[in-house]
């Protein structure tokens, strides 16, 4: 049988009052890739990946995860997806061991299913010796680590990521990279939005340019930059 795309938007448009945020996007991403949304600022990723994380309604269109229609069984949609949220909030007084038990626990696992995950995404994301400690006390890349780790924990299908480098320190982002790749080698799909054309350029096997709230650009990173650099192409489509 054939796999769905792990990702699919029809239309999918929203506006705030009088600002359209986005105008109508038609997207695809297929199973396995490691894709990329780019879009200069304002352009309407935040608002695109909110939407794909059920977080935010869209006005018009339709959202699929794996084929599973978000408007239409969000609790099946979600449970394939892993985000990232924006910020902790008051998470950020729990220790790095209770967040991830906290969210496995939403997340419907088991509680030695939830110790398993924790101990083997501690030591991937080199976090083994911080679980005991108040994440509030964590660097921003440890923050980011341990926020991916959340959204990792049930072991999901897609992973919806808006800016996972931002205000990251270089060894963390190396470290956040090679944990993405794996994931992706092992069939996973990432769907990541960045202001960082060099690093989509690098990493992603698929890009999307954004640019006011429009899809202008889609494709491999080959075909979307032609026989420019992506950031060359970049600056000539926004
Ligand atoms: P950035 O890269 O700066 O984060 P972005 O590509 O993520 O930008 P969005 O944050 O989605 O873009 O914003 C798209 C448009 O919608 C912008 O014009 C923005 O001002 C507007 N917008 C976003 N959120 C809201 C909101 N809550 N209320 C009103 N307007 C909003």
């Amino acid at each position: 049988p054939e796999v769905p795309p792990a990702l699919v938007l029809r239309g999918v448009s929203r506006s705030y009052g009088g600002t359209t945020a986005v105008a109508g996007i038609d997207l695809t991403v297929p199973a396995g890739s490691f894709y990329g949304l780019v879009g200069p600022n304002g352009a309407g990723k935040t608002t695109t990946m909110s939407m794909i994380a059920g977080l935010l309604r869209p006005d018009r269109g339709e959202i699929s995860v794996a084929g599973v229609d978000l408007a239409k069984d969000p609790r099946a949609a979600k449970a394939l997806m892993g985000v990232l949220p924006d910020r902790l909030r008051t998470f950020d007084r729990l220790t790095g061991r209770q967040l991830l038990y906290y969210f496995g626990v939403l997340r419907g696992l088991k509680p030695d299913v939830v110790e398993s995950r924790t101990a083997d995404l501690a030591r991937a994301f080199d976090l083994t010796d911080a679980l005991g400690r108040v994440v509030s006390d964590y660097s921003a890349g440890m923050t980011k680590k341990i926020m991916l780790a959340a959204a990792m924990i049930h072991s999901p299908r897609l992973l919806v990521l808006d800016e996972p480098f931002e205000a990251v320190d270089p060894v963390s982002s190396a470290n956040i990279l090679e944990i993405l790749s794996t994931y992706v080698s092992r069939g996973g799909t990432v769907l990541l939005s960045s202001h960082g054309m060099d690093l989509i350029e690098r990493v992603c096997t698929r890009v999307a340019v954004i640019v006011a709230g429009q899809l202008l650009a889609e494709g491999t990173v080959e075909e979307v930059r032609g026989e420019l650099t992506l950031e060359q192409r970049f600056v000539e489509l926004s």
